[in-house]
């Protein structure tokens, strides 16, 4: 996110539902040429988009930048506003934030969508963009940012984190929807709703 760039991608920090877990040991990635380039977005702003076919379950690239507590995070980020471009934070769990915008790599340029074609991956304390399905060539890379909600919103939040992806499915806003209440359901809900 350069200034230059209209795109509101602010903090992922709130991202407290943190991206899928695996337990297997990690080998570094070394940044795979000709894979991918940066290049400007129809959606937003900047995004990364596949030189050559990729293909489903491919780990793209790993999301690098400074890591930090969440508290330097914050202070960090405290006195920018909302809307602050050059924010590319990343939570791994309740100890470690990678910001991206400082030493980060191309990976911070990925865009979100509600229907992406990658996942962020956790995997031993690193995050890696993983292919969910086969990409081709010219197609852009996106994930789903699942950015939390916090009690601290503004609340226009989700103006500020205007979604615009496209998707059928689009949510309309890059944050995850609040969380429901857990009510245990009926069983026969299904076929109630159906009637
Ligand atoms: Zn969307």
């Amino acid at each position: 996110m350069s200034g230059a760039r209209s795109k509101r991608r602010p903090a992922r920090r709130p991202a407290k539902r943190p991206a899928k877990r695996r337990a297997r040991s990690v080998a570094p990635v070394p940044a795979r040429r000709g894979m991918i380039r940066v290049r400007r977005s129809r959606v937003h702003g900047q995004g990364v988009f596949a030189v050559r076919r990729i293909r489903k379950g491919t780990r793209i690239i790993e999301y690098l930048g400074d890591r930090v507590s969440h508290k330097e995070a914050d202070r960090r980020h405290e006195h920018k506003d909302f809307r602050d471009n050059h924010t590319f934070l990343f939570i791994v769990d309740r100890g470690v934030v990678i910001d991206g915008g400082l030493d980060g790599n191309d990976a911070r340029f990925i865009n979100h969508s509600c229907d992406p074609n990658c996942e962020s991956v956790i995997d031993d304390r690193r995050v890696f963009i993983e292919a969910i399905r086969t990409i081709q060539p010219g197609e852009e890379l996106t994930y789903d940012y699942q950015i939390g909600r916090d009690r601290s919103d503004p609340p226009n939040v989700d103006e500020i984190f205007a979604c615009r992806c496209g998707a059928r499915s689009c949510r309309g806003s890059m944050l995850w929807p609040p969380k429901r209440p857990v009510s245990r359901r009926p069983r026969n809900a299904r076929t109630e709703s159906r009637a």
